[in-house]
This record gives C-alpha cells, sequence and structure tokens, in this order.
C-alpha cells in the first residue's frame, strides 16, 4: 500500500515538475507522499418544496472519498454555520442528485445560506474543505414573459415576445442567485400552458396566471413592452416620441386585498427601479413611483388617455373590469389566491426603446436586477 502510495504520488510529482529524468531528490518524494487531496461541494442547487420545506441538492455521483455529507445553514450575514443533516454519501438521491430536505419551524418567508461539507472516508489521502455556500429560500416567484414567438413587433427588429423571453431568462437566473426558487410560463418561444398552445385568448392567458397556484409560486410576475393606440400624439404607431416611454405597473385583486401590502410596495420598487434602469440607457421615462398606493382604474378612456399621454407619468395601477382583473394573466393569477403584477418595461411604439434594446445586452440584465432587487426588499 504505502509503496504504491509513494510510486503514485512520484507520478503526480513528475507530471508536475515535467520531469522525465527521474532525477528527483529523496526529500522531496517523501515530502510529496504528505500531500492530501481536498474534498468539498461546490456545486449546490434548490427547490421550494412547500411553505416549510427548503431541498437542497449536489452531485449525485456516488463518490468514494466520502463518508459523509453535512447539510449546514447559517443566518444570512452570519459566519455561524449549524450542521442541520448528515446524510451517507450513497443516501438520498433522487434524479441523480444527492438531497437533504430542511423543514422550517415557520411558514413565513425564509431565506438561508447552505453549504455541503464532507467526511472522508480516507482521511490518509483526503481531507475535508469548505465548499462555497448558496443562498435559498421557501420562496418560490412564477415569471411569464408574455405572448409566443414573434409577437408584437415593434422597429430594428425587435418584438415583444423575444425582448420579455430574454428578459425573463435573465429575471430567473438573477433569482436563483438570490435564493429564490422560480416557475417560468415560457423558456423558448412557445407557450404550451392550460389546454391551448400559442394562444393570447382569454383561456390561455387566464391559465398563464393560474398556473402559478399549482406550482406553489408566492408572486407572479408578467412580463410586456407596451403600445399605445394606433396613430397617438399625431405620430406614427411606430414612431412615438420618447417621452411616452413611462414604466406602468398592474397589480391584481390578490395584490391589492394582500394586508401585508409587500406586492404593491414590491410593484412600486419595480417601477422605481426599471424607470431608473430606463434612464441609465438613456431611454427617458417619465414620471416617478413615489407611493405603495396604487391607483384604480376602471374608466378605459381614463386608462387610454394615461397609456397614451406624454403628460401623465408611470404609476402603479389596479386595473379593474367589474369586480374583477381587467388583465386575464392578473385574475388568474388572483383566482388562484397568488398576489401578481404585470410590467410594462417601455414602449416599443417608441423607436429608441426597440433600439437601445437591441444594441444593448445590458438592458435586459439591468430589468432583472431591478426586479430581484425589489422583490428581496419586501419578500423576506
Ligand atoms: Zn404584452
Amino acid at each position: 500500500m504505502f509503496l504504491k502510495k509513494t510510486a503514485a504520488v512520484l507520478l503526480a510529482a513528475m507530471t508536475i515538475l515535467g520531469s522525465t529524468s527521474g532525477a528527483l531528490s529523496a526529500s522531496a518524494i517523501s515530502a510529496d507522499a504528505n500531500v492530501k487531496n481536498p474534498v468539498c461541494i461546490n456545486s449546490l442547487s434548490f427547490r421550494k418544496l412547500s411553505n416549510r420545506k427548503i431541498r437542497i441538492y449536489w452531485s449525485g455521483v456516488k463518490d468514494d472519498r466520502v463518508k459523509f455529507y453535512y447539510v449546514q445553514r447559517a443566518e444570512l450575514g452570519s459566519s455561524s454555520w449549524k450542521t442541520i443533516g448528515r446524510i451517507r454519501s450513497d443516501g438520498n438521491r433522487s434524479n441523480g442528485k444527492n438531497y437533504f430536505t430542511d423543514l422550517l419551524k415557520t411558514q413565513a418567508h425564509r431565506r438561508y445560506a447552505y453549504r455541503v461539507k464532507v467526511k472522508v472516508a480516507d482521511p490518509e489521502n483526503y481531507y475535508p474543505a469548505v465548499g462555497k455556500a448558496y443562498l435559498a429560500s421557501n420562496v418560490k416567484v412564477c415569471i411569464d414573459p408574455g405572448h409566443f414567438l414573434k409577437v408584437n413587433p415593434g422597429t430594428y427588429g425587435y418584438t415583444e415576445a423575444e425582448a420579455v423571453l430574454l428578459t425573463g431568462l435573465q429575471l430567473r437566473e438573477s433569482l436563483k442567485r438570490s435564493g429564490i426558487d422560480v416557475y417560468m410560463t415560457r423558456t423558448d418561444e412557445n407557450i404550451s400552458v392550460g389546454d391551448e398552445y400559442n394562444q393570447d385568448n382569454g383561456d390561455q392567458l387566464f391559465a398563464r396566471g393560474y398556473i402559478a397556484g399549482a406550482k406553489k409560486c408566492d408572486l407572479f410576475i408578467s412580463l410586456h413592452s407596451n403600445a399605445n393606440s394606433d396613430g397617438a400624439n399625431d405620430c406614427d404607431t411606430l414612431d412615438q416620441p420618447k417621452y411616452i416611454n413611462k414604466v406602468l405597473v398592474f397589480v391584481n385583486k390578490a395584490a391589492y386585498k394582500e394586508s401585508s401590502r409587500a406586492t404593491r410596495k414590491a410593484a412600486n420598487y419595480i417601477g422605481r427601479y426599471v424607470t431608473l434602469a430606463n434612464k441609465a440607457h438613456g431611454i427617458y421615462c417619465s414620471g416617478w413611483y413615489t407611493s405603495s398606493k396604487p391607483q384604480v382604474y376602471t374608466d378605459d378612456e381614463l386608462f387610454i388617455e394615461y397609456n397614451d399621454s406624454i403628460k401623465q407619468k408611470g404609476k402603479l395601477i389596479y386595473r379593474k373590469w367589474g369586480s374583477d382583473d381587467y388583465y386575464a394573466v392578473l385574475r388568474g393569477a388572483a383566482y388562484a389566491g397568488v398576489p401578481g403584477m404585470l410590467v410594462e418595461h417601455g414602449y416599443h411604439t417608441y423607436p429608441g426603446y426597440c433600439s437601445t434594446f437591441m444594441d444593448d445586452s445590458e438592458l435586459a440584465a439591468d430589468y432583472a436586477k431591478a426586479e430581484t432587487d425589489a422583490m428581496l426588499k419586501y419578500l423576506f
């Protein structure tokens, strides 16, 4: 055993040194014989299973170097790690991954740091090293990139459906990095939620929101860019002035009725932060979001005035249709009991919006950051 190990170390040392002569001194050999290799777990993922269950996953390849995995958890901002689970190296596996389910004592939204340490099976040759920490929570967001295929073309090759898909995929990454689980109604150009395929009719729109409940989501967000009426502001439809480019955020009935007002506050900050992103990218956006109190609109003429007018500022809006939500996606989420919002990031009827989005790949990422930051302020 010892001889075999020494030979292997010698071979490794020769490889590292690029030596082919074998002219290594005896001291080099004995020093290298003590070298141990680190074993650490550096790639975790997670899912919210329920309000009280967060499941942490890591590599599932059977690792003979490992005797036990220790799952550890820390409060955010703390360096005090607590071991919450011990898993044998041939233990829990799901879809080829090891996992451990953290059972929370509360249903309230919680976010923690997690890491996995190991006890090595062969301490002579290996030692446990500390792996990377990951954030995870019992909060899940349903992202609905509006429309499908290349619906709602603007100018410069922009289409609303493609732009909001790009933004949605960026938002998914940003939320997951921040420890928030995500379900997406579509991850490519097609939408097949509900009984329909690639439709913008009421049934499929409702289903896009309603599925947020079945997927145990805590928040629904539908991503869009806006268009105003044909020939508004005495300009061609696809040649609207820069000053039309405001951000509108609509909340649904479930958000409007929410006693904590958390979704309204998050939506208000999304309006502010998306507005700031547009401003940073030079597509001026009139108006600032300063209140978490959404204005209720039931009058369509008044709404068209808000949509088309270069004088009306961006707003947080609860748009009603009878006693329900005007927008079918928001109505679907409300019927599933999920507070939701619909974000109009800008106007694809303003050519500068389309050219900026197409030329500047940072804009979608900045929207994702704006939305993540706003959610983190109020979801926990
Ligand atoms: Zn849309």
